[in-house]
C-alpha cells in the first residue's frame, strides 16, 4: 500500500516538474527529458496499480530500481552542470529515493539492499559531474546518513507492527488454552448470527461446562486443573471443523459456535465432544484427566439475538447439570415442547 501511494505521488510530481524543465533548461534539453518524464510517470503509475498483486520483495525491487534507472536517465540527459533551482530536481534524486525507504517497514538489511539502487544513482551522478572531492565526500556521507536513518526507521516500524499484531492476537485469545476468549467469541457469534439470518442458514451453539471441576482442583491441585482445561481445549480443536469456533467463555466453561449447522448435527458434535472428554483419562493414560462435562445446545431461532441464543444454551446446560451431569441437553426452540437429552447413563 505504501509503495503504491509513493509511486502515485511520484508520478504526479514527475509530470508537475515539466514546467520547471521548460523554464530552466534550454529547448534542446527540455525536449529530450519530456518523453522520459512521461515514460517515467507511466511506469510509476503501472507499479502503483500492479503492486498489490506482486510479492512484496519484487514490488520493492521494481519500485527502487525503476526510479534509479528512470531518474538516472533523466539526470544523464540534463548533463553535468545543471544550475539554480533545477539542481533541486536533478541533483537530489539519489537522496529523495533513499529517503523514501524510511516510510517502508522493512528489516534493516532489506533497506540497505534497496539503498543500492539510489547508491548506483549517486555514483553515476558523481562520475558524470566530477565535483570537488570535498563535495563528493559530503554527498556520499549525507547519503550514508540517510540510508542508515531509513534502515533504522523501517526496522523500528516493522517491530512496532509485529508488536501490535501480537497484542491484537493476545487480546483475542485465552492465554492458558490458546482458544478464542469471550470477547472474540461474542464478536464472531454476532457476525455468524447476522450471516445466518441473512442467508436463512442454521446456526447452533454449544455451552460446555466441566462437571465438578472444583473437586478436580481440590484433589489434584490448581496446576493439574489447568492441565485439564488445556486437554479439553485440545479435544475441541481436534473435533471441530475450520469454520467452527471454540472459545473459553468463563473459568471452566466453553462456548462452541457451529455455523451452518442445525440442531441435530450440533447434537452429534456435542456428543462426540462429550464422549471424547469422558475418555480423556484413558486416551492419555492420566487419572487426573478423569473428568466429564455437560453440554447445553441451542439453535438460532428466527429473529433471535445472540445474547438470547447463548442464554438458552446456558439454560439447557443447567438442565444437563440438574439431570445428573455428563450429558447433552438441547434447548427447546421457539414454540417447541421441551428439551431433549442424550447421555450414556
Ligand atoms: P458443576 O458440575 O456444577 O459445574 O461444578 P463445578 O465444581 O465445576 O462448578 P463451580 O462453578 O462450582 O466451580 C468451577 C471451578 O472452576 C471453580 C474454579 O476454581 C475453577 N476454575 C475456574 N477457572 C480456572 C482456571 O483457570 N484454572 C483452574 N485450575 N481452575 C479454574
Ligand atoms: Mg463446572
Ligand atoms: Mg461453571
Amino acid at each position: 500500500m505504501r509503495i503504491a501511494a509513493l509511486a502515485q505521488t511520484l508520478a504526479v510530481l514527475t509530470l508537475a516538474w515539466i514546467p520547471m524543465d521548460l523554464l530552466w533548461l534550454d529547448p534542446a534539453h527540455s525536449l529530450r527529458v519530456l518523453p522520459l518524464r512521461v515514460a517515467m510517470a507511466s511506469v510509476l503509475l503501472s507499479i502503483a496499480r500492479g503492486v498489490a498483486r506482486l510479492p512484496a520483495s519484487i514490488a520493492l525491487t521494481l519500485f527502487v530500481w525503476s526510479q534509479a534507472i528512470g531518474f538516472g536517465a533523466l539526470q544523464w540527459q540534463v548533463g553535468p552542470a545543471p544550475h539554480g533551482a533545477i539542481e533541486i530536481g536533478y541533483g537530489l534524486f539519489p537522496f529523495v529515493l533513499v529517503a523514501q525507504l524510511a516510510v517502508l517497514p522493512l528489516p534493516w538489511c532489506r533497506t540497505v539492499l534497496a539503498a543500492l539502487a539510489p547508491a548506483a544513482n549517486l555514483v553515476a551522478k558523481l562520475l558524470q559531474r566530477e565535483p570537488e572531492p570535498a563535495d563528493a565526500w559530503s554527498e556520499a556521507w549525507l547519503f550514508v546518513l540517510l540510508a542508515a536513518t531509513a534502515a533504522w526507521a523501517g526496522h523500528a516500524q516493522l517491530r512496532l507492527l509485529f508488536g501490535l499484531l501480537g497484542a491484537r492476537r493476545d487480546a483475542a485469545h485465552d492465554a492458558l488454552t490458546g482458544l478464542s476468549n469471550r470477547r472474540s467469541a461474542d464478536a464472531r457469534l454476532e457476525a455468524e448470527r447476522t450471516r445466518a439470518q441473512r442467508l436463512g442458514e442454521p446456526l447452533s451453539v454449544l455451552m460446555i461446562d466441566i462437571d465438578r471441576f472444583k473437586a478436580v482442583n481440590d484433589h489434584w491441585g490448581h496446576a493439574q486443573g489447568d492441565r485439564v482445561l488445556v486437554a479439553l481445549a485440545d479435544v475441541l480443536r481436534d473435533e471441530l471443523r475450520g469454520a467452527d469456533l471454540a472459545a473459553r467463555y468463563g473459568g471452566e466453561e466453553f462456548l462452541v459456535i457451529l455455523p451452518d449447522t442445525g440442531i441435530d448435527a450440533a447434537l452429534d458434535v456435542a456428543e462426540r465432544i462429550r464422549q471424547r472428554i469422558a475418555a480423556l483419562h484413558a486416551e492419555r493414560q492420566d487419572p487426573a484427566l478423569a473428568i466429564t462435562a455437560s453440554v447445553g445446545l441451542a439453535e438460532l431461532a428466527k429473529g433471535e439475538d445472540a445474547a438470547t441464543l447463548v442464554a438458552r444454551a446456558d439454560a439447557a446446560l443447567y438442565a444437563a447439570k440438574a439431570g445428573g451431569r455428563n450429558r447433552s441437553v438441547v434447548a427447546p426452540g421457539a414454540g417447541a415442547a421441551g428439551a431433549s437429552l442424550r447421555a450414556d447413563v
